[in-house]
């Protein structure tokens, strides 16, 4: 077979056929599953499932022709439903003109992988990665308002997708020197690995990251929710 993609949505179009958006290297594709609902190739067709396939052209769509299971994330859901949603939620609104996702696909092929490690590290290199990537990761060293380091700070404030000492704005939300390091860590790994971090503060860089994401790329997350 000769494509190969994440499925990351599907909506009912007409009544036994499915729109697939599937994530690929060479971005996202929307195909047509004749006749999904009710057949033998709707459980390969879930969201997280990665799959090989083949489509023919057609006059609206592309139609899927053949799936074949190439690695059912979507089975592992139940022990960590949200972190899945997220990812492909997010890559389903995220919206751009760009034929090379080399980089994106393989992030999320190994951020899928990893849910069944560690989910909630896992998702904050994700977004971590995601970010660095589109060029908009937040400065984890410096002040914008006084250019002054941050380290020495014991308390900083994230507001508005940067992060500044907490005597340099009027807002109140905290911002843990464990999450800066962290955060910090993470831009300093080219791959994924395996640290101990408490749970909150994986918790308070999934909130931190998220917003970012939501911040500077203008989208709503229904699924980011869940991790609250
Ligand atoms: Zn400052």
């Amino acid at each position: 077979m000769s494509n190969s993609g994440i499925i990351i949505k599907h909506t009912t179009f007409r009544e036994n056929d499915e729109i697939l958006i599937i994530f690929t290297s060479n971005g996202k594709t929307s195909l047509v599953a004749k006749g999904i609902k009710g057949g033998k190739r709707k459980s390969l067709c879930e969201v997280g499932n990665w799959i090989d396939f083949d489509y023919v052209k057609g006059k609206a769509f592309n139609i899927l022709t053949e799936v074949v299971l190439k690695e059912g994330f979507y089975y592992q859901k139940s022990k960590y439903p949200f972190h899945i949603f997220y990812l492909c939620e997010l890559l389903s609104k995220f919206e751009r003109e760009n034929e090379d996702e080399k980089y994106i696909f393989h992030l999320l092929v190994e951020s899928l992988d990893n849910l069944s490690r560690k989910p909630d590290l896992s998702i904050v290199f994700f977004n971590l990665k995601f970010l660095e990537y589109e060029g908009v990761m937040p400065d984890l060293f410096t002040c914008p308002r006084c250019h002054e380091s941050l380290s020495k700070n014991i308390q900083n404030v994230f507001y508005g997708g940067s992060i500044y000492h907490n005597t340099c704005t009027d807002s109140f939300n905290g911002i843990s020197v464990d999450c800066i390091k962290l955060m910090r860590f993470i831009s300093s790994c080219s791959h994924y690995k395996d640290i101990n971090v408490s749970s909150d503060c994986l918790k308070e860089c999934i909130f931190i990251t998220c917003n970012l994401i939501e911040e500077f790329f203008g989208l709503t997350l229904k699924t980011r929710l869940y991790f609250n």
